[in-house]
C-alpha cells in the first residue's frame, strides 16, 4: 500500500493563458442502445424502480470513450476527464493558483460499472436505497461518466462536506468558473432531490441540459 498523500501530482504543468473558452465544445454523442441496455441491466440487479429518472428528473448520461489523464493520486489512482473538460480545468486551476486559490480533484471521470459499486456497497452496509439515491446518483446517469464533471477540494476543507462553500475556493469559483465552462450542478434546493453538492461541478457544451 502507498501512503496516501494529500497533494495531487500534476502531471502536466499548465502556465495560465488568455484561454477563449467559449462553452461550444461539441455536444457529446447520444448514448447508444448498448449503453441503455446496460445501464437497464444494472437497474434491475441493484433493485432501482423504474420511475427514478422521473422522479430525480435525471438525464441518462453518456460514458466517455476518449479521456486523459491529468492528474495521479497514490492512493486514489488516476484522474481522467474528457479532453475538453481537462483543458479548461487545467486552465482554471492555474488560474486560480494565481489568485492564491487552491484547486484540487477529489473525482473527476467514473464508469458506469464503478458508479453500480459503489451504491452496492452502500447497500451491502445496510443502507436503504431511498437513501442511498439522495447522495449517490444511479449508475448511467452520472455527470462523472461523461469525464466532464469535476469534485473539487481545497486544503483545509472536509472533502465532500457543505462546508466547501464556506471556503475561498468556493467563492473564487462562484466568481470565476464561468469563465472556463464550469457550472454548479446541484444548488442548494436543485429540482433533482439531490443534495447541495457545492464540490461538483460540470463543464458545459453547447447543448449541455443542467
Ligand atoms: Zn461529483
Amino acid at each position: 500500500m502507498f501512503p496516501r498523500l494529500s497533494v495531487v501530482l500534476p502531471l502536466l504543468v499548465v502556465a495560465p493563458v488568455a484561454a477563449d473558452f467559449d462553452c461550444s465544445a461539441p455536444p457529446l454523442d447520444e448514448p447508444s442502445a448498448a449503453y441503455v441496455a446496460k445501464v437497464d441491466a444494472l437497474h434491475r440487479q441493484l433493485g432501482i424502480p423504474s420511475e427514478y429518472t422521473e422522479d430525480f428528473d435525471l438525464t441518462l448520461q453518456p460514458e466517455a470513450e476518449t479521456l486523459k489523464l491529468i492528474a495521479v493520486d497514490p492512493g486514489q489512482g488516476a484522474f481522467l476527464m474528457s479532453p475538453d473538460a481537462a483543458e479548461a480545468w487545467l486552465q482554471m486551476q492555474a488560474a486560480a493558483r494565481m489568485d492564491g486559490v487552491e484547486l484540487l480533484l477529489l473525482s473527476t471521470f467514473r464508469s458506469v460499472f464503478r458508479q453500480a459499486d459503489i451504491l452496492r456497497a452502500r447497500l451491502e452496509d445496510g443502507e436503504l436505497l431511498e437513501e442511498v439515491l439522495k447522495t449517490s446518483v444511479a449508475p448511467g446517469y452520472s455527470e462523472h461518466h461523461t469525464g466532464d464533471a469535476v469534485d473539487i477540494d481545497t486544503p483545509g476543507a472536509t472533502a465532500f462536506s457543505e462546508e466547501f462553500a464556506e471556503t475561498s475556493a468556493f467563492a473564487w469559483l462562484e466568481e470565476n468558473a464561468e469563465a472556463f465552462c464550469f457550472e454548479l450542478s446541484y444548488p442548494e434546493d436543485n429540482n433533482h432531490g439531490i443534495a447541495f453538492e457545492p464540490w461538483h461541478w460540470r463543464y458545459q457544451r453547447s447543448g449541455t441540459e443542467i
